[in-house]
């Protein structure tokens, strides 16, 4: 989608990734909530997880990578977060379906 920033740099149009195959991207989030935040989306523009509700897989899949960059950034034997935000209350900001990994350092719940 021509006008989706996080189409872009998927497309590794606009810096460079932590990760990609065929059907995910990751990056460096730009205002990092922690020494390790990265983003993982699918490069196709999927707008959020809701257009994902019939389909595990994805999300699967993209969890399943989060755990493996947790485990290449140092981070695996500390723990760390993955989050999905989604609409208004949940606090999505882009949309384009990303799942948030965020560690090296403690993080409180409940969530603000
Ligand atoms: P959300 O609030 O939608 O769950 O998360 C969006 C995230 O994308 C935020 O953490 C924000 O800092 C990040 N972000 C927004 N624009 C850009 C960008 O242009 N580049 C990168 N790398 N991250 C971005
Ligand atoms: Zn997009």
């Amino acid at each position: 989608m021509d006008d989706c920033i996080f189409c872009k740099i998927a497309a590794g149009r606009l810096g460079s990734l932590v990760f990609e195959d065929d059907e995910l991207a990751a990056f460096k989030d730009i205002s990092p909530a922690g020494p390790v935040h990265v983003l993982i989306v699918p490069k196709e523009h999927i707008p959020g997880i809701k257009e994902v509700e019939g389909d595990a897989g994805i999300i699967g899949r993209m969890a399943a990578r989060a755990v493996g960059i947790a485990r290449e950034m140092g981070i695996f034997d500390t723990g760390f977060r993955l989050v999905v935000n989604s609409g208004p209350d949940g606090g999505q900001s882009v949309e384009h379906l990303h799942m948030h990994l965020l560690g090296g350092r403690p993080f409180g719940w409940p969530p603000g």
